[in-house]
């Protein structure tokens, strides 16, 4: 099973201070300047969303040039090896790779956190989805979470969150969590404080 982050929304308070340690350890090894995650708000609650790391990632079954890669139980995009095709984004089912570098076509400015700001594109009328209407010919490449994979400690957002809103998912996460929830299911039924949650009219 692939490693992910996940955020926690009952903890997670909106401060973005996940956003601006991913940038600062990225940039220190070479790596596009923005935010690999996104804090994003909705009117049920704030967390900031970042890969899965799917098993069976659609990102990386379509991407042409083979940027996006199984490696040590994690999905890894070599931006180096990216032509900005955007494919992958749009792929993506939680929106969580962000083509970057040149602006999307009619923009004037694109802010990320007052981070590193890309290229203005020229404007044109050619009608594409969104995520394709980006500069031809500019450099831009897709960003995705890597797990911070260049660092021995891990990921830098569990970090330097205030609230420990992240936590790192692994398959022995899983396994213990599934083993305690199953524990929690028999002594709720064996004490009869299940009862009513398994045999509703009980
Ligand atoms: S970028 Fe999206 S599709 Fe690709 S592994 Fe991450 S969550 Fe899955
Ligand atoms: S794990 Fe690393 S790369 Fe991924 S969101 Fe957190 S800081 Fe960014």
């Amino acid at each position: 099973m692939n490693r992910f982050v996940i955020a926690d929304p009952k903890l997670c308070i909106g401060c973005y201070t996940c956003e601006v340690g991913c940038v600062e350890v990225h940039v220190k090894v070479g790596l596009v300047g923005i935010p690999r995650l996104t804090v994003t708000h909705t009117v049920a609650g704030t967390m900031p969303m970042q890969c899965r790391h799917c098993d069976d990632a659609p990102c990386e079954q379509v991407c042409p040039v083979k940027a996006i890669t199984f490696e040590d139980r994690s999905i890894q995009l070599n931006e180096s090896v990216c032509i900005g095709c955007k494919m992958c984004a749009l792929a993506c089912p939680f929106g969580v790779i962000t083509p970057y570098g040149a602006l999307p076509q009619g923009e004037t400015s694109m802010t990320y956190g007052g981070f590193l700001q890309p290229t203005p594109a020229p404007v044109t009328e050619t009608p594409v989805h969104a995520l394709l209407a980006w500069t031809v010919g500019q450099r831009t490449v897709a960003v995705k979470c890597d797990l911070c994979h260049f660092l021995p400690e891990g990921p830098e957002c569990i970090r330097v969150c205030p609230t420990n809103a992240l936590r790192l998912v692994d398959e022995e996460t899983v396994i213990t969590s599934n083993a305690e929830r199953r524990a929690a299911s028999v002594e709720a039924i064996a004490t009869g404080d299940g009862l009513a949650l398994h045999h509703p009219g009980l």
